[in-house]
């Protein structure tokens, strides 16, 4: 089964005999303290390891010392720090690095030449060894088997945590591998690094697993590209203790292909994540070059044209500019002084030809640039003169990127660096701000915002930002993966009949336990530590949401436990919101004799935002908004558009939405937004600005 974090049926199982840890060292100088910033990974018995690493000549002392020992049999842990990558430090680095090493293994009880150390971070300062060994007690007292917080420490300028897992069968026993990693691009050699450590359970030896890993990475973290430069400390490190129990995988044969293509799968599925979440990056670019005689030539052309900057810039811009990516290509044929037919070259950008047989095609403009206003752009070259092609992952560039690397060790000096203020934007914003004041608003919250760490994080901070701004935010939430999670864990499978849930008499006990249990306080927890005041309801609070058994339509399932709202009792909210709380409302409903129902989420938010009053509804969702049948951003449309289901556009999940979004708007609800979950504070940049980044539904 595959699973990466941001896709919500994430289900990473540890692997046998493995544990992660993660604890605030207080590596950085300055920045925010108590941020943990040293992981471990840890094995209770000796792996096979093996190691890809950067071929930069300055590369960090950790990467010298783990490149000279790997492949090998016998290594326990990878000790990793965030913060400062003990870079470039002179001689004294490798000696800090040994020095970081013993002290996590006294810690651990290992021996030091069983621990590798990985850093990442800010170049050419020492290590602070001290502050290091001082937090090793409390790392390896942090073992658990779950890896997210070590995932989470290795962070830099990453705005998302990466990892990814597999579970296969070998030997008629299942074997997991589960990866941490990060990289927010190869940007200035000083400014980021990828570090990946994967942990399999597989038994495996060195030599096969250093094999095995070169294969996975070179079509995955070597196809990406952010800048183009080359970091100091990139490195993926594989762990294999062999604890699944299985027979060790040969040399060849199916069983090293299944582990082969699930470790490449997992490398694929982090580097994609890389690319997407490149400093400042906007959209994933995804260059393909066909039709070479050879592979590695036609992976060298698709990073030339994926690392163009003003092939990026145009990308960010949203402008199908075939000239740049085609001046680039010609760039680098040029500089290797290659010797290639370019008389049939044919150029695609997002399935539009544009350029064909030597020369540009007349094409739709407008239609191909709205065609670009999403978060992943495809660009196609094919030189038509064999059988070999290539990928490259790269990402746009934004305003963003110069401002975070410009900032990175120090605030911009001189007027030069000091970006222009976008005065009218900052007017727009305020006058939002007015409009907005003592206005309610309903926020249904969903999907990967829910589950990944850094975004769970900006949402509670962006509902705390709007409450502040004057507005009354009001959360309903589903409960989504978690409850379909447990029920898995209780042996109860679930069934979804047209993107609803199917909920048996045990489910929906389930489905309250998790949704007002576990679910809700989660969230008031949250909000109440980054400076809220959350309070959180379940539909049966003050008779907030009374129900009745939904009875099923003509021809489709009865979908069990599921409730029809009857009415709302907005009475409970109104005091909360007017002792100037946050209510967060779990959709329970409750019938007549108490019995408890599963509500849909959608349908409760709307209903919600009818009976309060709310003047906004927003729909925190997986997609950048609605989207067309061509999978095309709508940036506004009328209620009315949505009843014919947009000639078929709309399906799933967002069916069920879409009745909200109507029922919401003849409520008397003046604007629906649905806005895209998966990147940070889409809820505040729809709002507040003119353009908006979602779909406004009137
Ligand atoms: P949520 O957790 O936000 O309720 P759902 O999966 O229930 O998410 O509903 C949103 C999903 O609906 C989208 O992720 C997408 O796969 C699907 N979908 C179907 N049609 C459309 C459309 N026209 N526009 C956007 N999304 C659509
Ligand atoms: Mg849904």
């Amino acid at each position: 089964m595959a699973a990466s974090n941001g896709d919500p049926g994430t289900k990473v199982i540890c692997p046998q005999g493995f544990r992660f840890g993660a604890t605030a060292a207080g590596i950085r100088e300055s920045g925010a303290p108590g941020r943990r910033d040293l992981a471990a990974v840890v094995s209770e018995v000796p792996c096979a390891a093996a190691g890809v690493f950067t071929v930069n000549r300055m590369r960090a002392a950790p990467v010298e010392y783990a490149a000279g020992r790997l492949p090998a049999m016998g290594i326990r842990a990878i000790v990793a720090n965030s913060g400062n990558a003990n870079a470039i430090t002179g001689p004294r680095g490798a000696v800090d690095e040994r020095a970081v090493a013993a002290a996590a293994a006294a810690a651990l009880k290992l021996a030091p030449d069983e621990v590798l150390t990985a850093s990442t971070g800010a170049i050419g300062s020492p290590l602070p060894v001290e502050r290091m060994r001082a937090a090793m007690p409390a790392l390896a007292s942090s073992l658990a088997t779950e890896p997210l917080p070590a995932a989470e420490a290795i962070r830099t300028t990453d705005l998302r945590t990466k990892m990814a897992a597999r579970t296969i069968e070998l030997d008629g026993k299942p074997v997991q591998i589960v990866a941490i990693c990060k990289g927010s691009g190869m940007i200035h050699p000083e400014m980021a690094t990828m570090l990946c450590f994967i942990a399999t359970d597989a038994s495996v030896s060195p030599g096969v697993l250093q094999a095995t890993l070169i294969g996975a990475v070179e079509d995955s973290f070597n196809a990406i590209t952010v800048d183009g430069d080359m970091s100091t400390n990139d490195c993926v490190i594989a762990l294999a203790n062999g604890r699944s129990g299985a027979r060790p995988i040969e040399g060849s044969g199916a069983e090293l292909e299944r582990f082969a293509a699930a470790l490449r799968g997992i490398c694929l599925d982090l580097a994609r994540a890389i690319a997407a979440d490149g400093e400042g990056a906007s959209k994933l670019l995804v260059v393909d070059v066909e039709g070479t005689r050879d592979h590695a030539l036609a992976r060298d052309l698709a990073r030339a044209v994926a690392g163009g900057s003003l092939v990026k810039s145009g990308i960010f811009g949203g402008d199908p500019s075939w000239g740049r990516i085609l001046a680039a290509l010609g760039a680098r044929i040029g500089a290797r002084d290659l010797d290639l037919d370019l008389s049939r070259l044919t150029l695609d950008i997002q399935g539009v030809r544009v350029y064909e047989n030597g020369g540009p095609v007349a094409f739709d403009r407008e239609g191909l640039s709205e065609l670009m206003l999403t978060s992943e752009i495809a660009v196609r070259l094919d030189l038509q003169g064999g059988a070999d092609k290539a990928r490259a992952l790269g990402c746009d560039l934004t305003y963003d990127y110069v401002k975070i690397n410009a900032e990175y060790y120090s605030s911009p000096k001189g007027a030069a660096a000091r970006p222009a203020i976008d005065r009218e934007a900052v007017v727009e914003t305020l006058s939002y701000i007015q409009r907005f004041a003592g206005k309610r608003a309903v926020i249904k919250y969903g999907g990967a915002a829910m589950i990944d760490p850094a975004l769970k994080r900006s949402f509670a901070q962006e509902v705390v930002l709007l409450q502040s701004a004057g507005l009354r935010p009001i959360v309903v939430h589903g409960g989504g993966p978690e409850i379909t999670r447990t029920l898995e864990r209780l042996g109860q499978k679930t069934e979804f009949a047209d993107g609803q849930r199917v909920t048996g008499a045990e489910d929906v006990r389930v489905v309250e336990m998790v949704l007002t249990g576990k679910v809700n306080t989660e969230i008031v927890g949250l909000l109440n530590t980054v400076g809220g005041r959350a309070i959180g309801l379940s539909g049966k609070d003050g008779r907030l949401l009374m129900a009745h058994k939904l009875a099923p339509e003509p021809g489709k399932p009865d979908l069990g436990f599921v409730g029809e709202i009857e009415a709302v009792s907005s009475d409970v909210i109104d005091m909360v919101l007017d002792r100037g709380y946050i209510p967060v409302i779990s959709p329970v409903g409750m019938g007549k004799d108490g019995v408890s129902y599963n509500i849909n989420a959608d349908v409760a938010a709307a209903e919600i935002a009818v009976a309060t009053g709310a003047s906004r509804l927003i729909f925190l969702t997986d997609v950048a908004g609605i989207l067309d049948k061509d999978g095309k951003l709508i940036t506004s449309l009328k209620g009315a558009d949505l009843e014919s289901g947009l000639g078929g556009a709309i399906r799933g999940g967002m069916h069920v939405k879409a009745q909200a979004v109507m029922s919401a708007l003849a409520g008397g609800v003046q604007a629906v937004h649905v806005v895209d979950g998966r990147a940070p504070y889409s809820i505040v940049a729809e709002l507040f600005t003119d353009r908006g980044v979602g779909t406004l539904v009137t």
